[in-house]
């Protein structure tokens, strides 16, 4: 088994990125998606969120309201720490039994662990990956996406793509490197050669 962390700013294109290796035959293990998992209703990880911010939280049917718990973190960073202890320690968790399923699996598995904020955590530099795929865009090209396909106000995306590391952080913790400020079709051609290394890497047999 191969472990792959993937990550790139906002808009980027890691998803595009990780849809292309999922193709590919990787397994994708998406933080994100664990993130909302662990904070599901019914989840130890909703009561401990819930105890610890308060029951307005919650939408009206009973779900995290998402969008009230990044206008509470995004100002007050000690309720950041403390939403990111109850959090990421159930995240850490699903991710390794996640990885563990995929190498039982299959022992070449390509594991790619798609985490948008892979080097603000920490993680990058914690040794944890066996490699680093960092998905590279200019500001601009970002900010057009997110203006023009996610329909955020100009203002709102500069904020966004200013609250993350900078792209020159990310680089340097990367062992490749996917510039995305192109089209689809270039976007494909380097996702190809990527997979390619890390196909071998991990022992796959490659197909002619
Ligand atoms: P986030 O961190 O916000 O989840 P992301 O890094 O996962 O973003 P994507 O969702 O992959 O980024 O890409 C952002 C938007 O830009 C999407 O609508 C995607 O389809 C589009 N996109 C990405 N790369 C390209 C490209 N090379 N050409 C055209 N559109 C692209």
């Amino acid at each position: 088994m191969l472990l792959v962390g993937l990550t790139g700013g906002i808009g980027s294109g890691k998803t595009e990125v990780a849809r292309r290796l999922a193709a590919l035959g990787a397994v994708i293990v998406d933080a994100d998606a664990i993130a909302r998992e662990v904070v599901e209703p019914g989840t130890s990880g909703l009561d401990q969120v819930v105890a610890a911010f308060g029951p307005g939280v919650l939408t009206a049917d009973g779900r995290l309201d998402r969008d009230r718990v990044a206008a509470v973190v995004f100002t007050d960073p000690d309720a950041r720490a403390r939403l990111n202890a109850i959090v990421h320690p159930l995240v850490r968790a699903r991710t390794a039994e996640l990885v563990i399923a995929a190498a039982d699996a299959d022992p070449h598995a390509v594991v790619v662990n798609d985490v948008p904020l892979l080097v603000e955590t920490g993680l990058a530099a914690a040794g944890h990956y066996d490699a680093i795929v960092v998905v590279a865009a200019d500001p601009a090209t970002q900010r057009r996406r997110l203006v023009e396909q996610r329909g955020m106000a100009p203002a709102d995306a500069d904020a966004r793509i200013a609250a993350q590391a900078p792209l020159a952080d990310k680089l340097a913790v990367a062992d490749y490197v996917v510039r995305n400020d192109g089209d689809l079709d270039a976007l494909d051609a380097q996702v190809e050669q990527v997979w390619a290394h890390l196909a071998a890497r991990a022992g796959r047999t490659m197909r002619a």
